[in-house]
């Protein structure tokens, strides 16, 4: 299968060019250029099905062409190691908990996919390649978590000193292993302008193999299409109409949940749920697509003020805002509403929501009508961010999962670099 620009400036490019290269040369997002539908057979058999083995039918649509199917059973049951399950919250409303994996957030299962692909792909060259990723906390776990102990790769996560939450900083300084972190006197912007200058440095790339983990490397946001229909999958009545509710900041899972649904899932409606930077819906309710600086909210992964995935969704639909409009309805909520919806779901249902999908949750509760079934993506363990969850439930209402606890364990491990590309380069030309 070949992979397009979004900007269609450059010509196509394989699978593997996708992943190694992650954005175009024209600087557009990569895209598949057929999704194939799964065959009415699949759907019959769904619920048979285990997570892993439906994954490996969906995958094999996009994959199936450029790696031979044992390799991508491999790739595919590895990355899955954790289910999602489908939780009831209330009548007609789920919860697809996407928090199982080894960060205790959905990105476990792009970043575990792309590891294991890049693998695939330089497996055979005998040198080291080296992923470069800045991070302000989400990222840099699950893609430091993503790639331990893949052979053939080393990560070197560069986060800013003091500015990210201390069980983000366990999560990529306590791995060893193959992961490196990279302690950075500044901000997140001078850990993203380190990496840009690595990648622009010529004379560095002839020394040595350096790639990016970045969120629209194909590889990241195609397989998070897996966990869609896995929701459908354990849904026990499939008469209703279905609405997902997708917590967005860019954009990457919606996108997916748009390729099941081209894919034949049948899904009657998305919901783009935004906090307040509400982007994406006020294009949806004017058609102008307006970037803006994003502000600072208490769902923060979601602060975003140019969403990189919208380009995907535009392409999608050949830039028609009304076709837009028939599949994506559009919620934005300020930090007051989330929390205030944290608390009555906890109190009326004993649900604990993280700030993520409580954005979800709200979305669905008030636009949902009586004949459908509403499915939240619960984007985050709601211990990730045990701070602001306490504030609205209480203090000790907040059980932190054995995973996360023994991450606190971890003794920390960092190297300490000055914001200067002068010191990083040394660093990076010293590696093999
Ligand atoms: C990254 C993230 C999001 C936003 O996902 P996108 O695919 O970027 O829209 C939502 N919630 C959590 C917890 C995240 O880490």
């Amino acid at each position: 299968m070949k992979y397009y620009s979004t900007n269609r400036k450059t010509p196509n490019v394989s699978l593997e060019i996708a992943v190694t290269q992650g954005l175009a040369s024209d600087r557009g997002l990569f895209m598949p250029e057929r999704i194939d539908p799964m065959p009415e057979s699949f759907f019959h058999n769904i619920e048979s099905m285990s997570f892993q083995e439906l994954s490996f039918e969906v995958a094999k649509k996009f994959f199936g062409e450029d790696i031979p199917d044992q390799i991508l059973k491999k790739i595919v049951f590895e990355t899955l190691s954790f289910d999602t399950p489908l939780v009831k919250v209330k009548d007609n409303i789920y919860s697809l908990e996407l928090f199982h994996g080894p960060t205790s957030a959905f990105k476990d299962v792009g970043a575990r996919f792309m590891a294991r692909l890049l693998a695939h792909f330089t497996g055979n060259e005998n040198k080291l390649v080296h992923v470069l990723v800045a991070t302000s906390g989400d990222t840099g776990s699950a893609v430091a978590n993503g790639f331990l102990g893949v052979p053939g790769i080393h990560v070197h996560v560069l986060y800013p000193k003091g500015k990210v939450s201390e069980i983000q900083e366990k999560q990529f300084t306590t791995l060893g292993q193959n992961i490196t972190a990279l302690e950075i006197d500044g901000t997140f912007d001078d850990c993203q302008a380190l990496v840009k200058s690595a990648f622009m440095d010529k004379d560095l790339k002839n020394r040595i193999t350096i790639t990016s983990a970045n969120s629209i490397n194909v590889a990241r946001f195609l397989p998070q299409a897996f966990y869609y229909f896995n929701a459908w999958a354990k849904l026990e009545d499939k008469t209703r109409k279905v609405v997902f509710s997708v917590p967005s900041g860019n954009f990457g899972n919606l996108t997916a949940g748009l390729f099941a649904k081209r894919m034949g899932l049948p899904v009657s409606k998305f919901i783009a749920a935004n906090n307040a930077n509400d982007i994406v819906f006020n294009y949806l309710k004017t058609g102008f697509y307006e970037p803006r600086p994003s502000v600072s909210t208490i769902a923060n992964a979601m602060d975003v003020g140019d969403p990189s995935n919208f380009a995907r969704i535009l392409d999608l639909y050949q830039n028609n805002h009304q076709s837009v409009v028939n599949d994506i309805m559009g919620s934005t909520f300020i930090d007051d509403e989330i929390r205030q919806t944290m608390l009555a779901v906890y109190q009326t249902t004993g649900y604990l929501l993280d700030p993520h999908g409580a954005v979800g949750y709200r979305a669905l509760n008030e636009l949902l009508s009586e004949s459908e079934t509403g499915i939240f993506l619960e984007t985050a363990h709601p211990a990730k961010f045990t701070e602001t969850v306490e504030q609205v439930v209480g203090k000790g209402n907040v059980p932190m999962p054995e995973k996360l606890l023994s991450f606190m364990k971890g003794e920390k491990r960092s190297i300490e670099f000055p914001a200067r590309y002068e010191s990083f380069r040394d660093y990076l030309t010293g590696l093999k």
